[in-house]
């Protein structure tokens, strides 16, 4: 069973739950920039993140490469993803995103991954009225992360779920 939103969501939140904890009006997409084949998991990319001087991960969600989506920071937390972009804004990060070589940018995404990714958006998106946006981090910096454009990717993605019978 799909759970988004594990540990920091209670399942019996509605689907305005966002809008009451903080004020979110987009979702910036990541790569871990984790080479191709290789398994890693939250606490490891936390490890990384606090070893930086962090207080925690600094993404909001993980996806690993079976599709299984693990949460971060908590999401009524502001997270440290994206410079200046922290405020008002959810970070999602999938594992991999370059190649074997450890560095060239490779948009290695599995198809559970792929999957995982436009139903977590989509969930976020119906849990957060405010969401009119979702991004990429190269959108806001000199970055190939998420090593795809998910803005064109995922642009008519909100649109979508606003239109959805019942919603808002
Ligand atoms: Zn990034």
């Amino acid at each position: 069973m799909f759970q988004p939103s594990r540990g920091n969501v209670p399942p019996e939140h509605n689907e305005n739950w966002g809008q009451r904890v903080r004020d979110v009006h987009e979702i910036i997409v990541h790569c871990a920039a984790t080479p191709e084949g290789r398994h890693v998991t939250v606490d490891t990319i936390r490890g990384w993140h606090k070893s930086q001087g962090w207080r925690d991960i600094g993404y909001h969600y993980v996806i690993y490469v079976d599709g299984t989506v693990h949460a971060g920071r908590p999401v009524e937390q502001v997270g440290a993803h994206v410079v200046g972009h922290n405020a008002g804004t959810i970070g999602i990060t999938y594992v991999g995103g370059v190649a074997a070589d450890g560095k060239t940018p490779k948009d290695r995404r599995t198809s559970a991954q792929k999957t995982a990714l436009d139903r977590l958006l989509r969930d976020l998106v119906r849990r957060f009225p405010g969401v009119r946006r979702i991004s990429g981090h190269r959108d806001y910096a000199a970055k190939a992360c998420p090593s795809f454009d998910a803005t064109t990717e995922y642009r008519n993605l909100v649109a979508e779920v606003r239109a959805e019978k019942g919603s808002k």
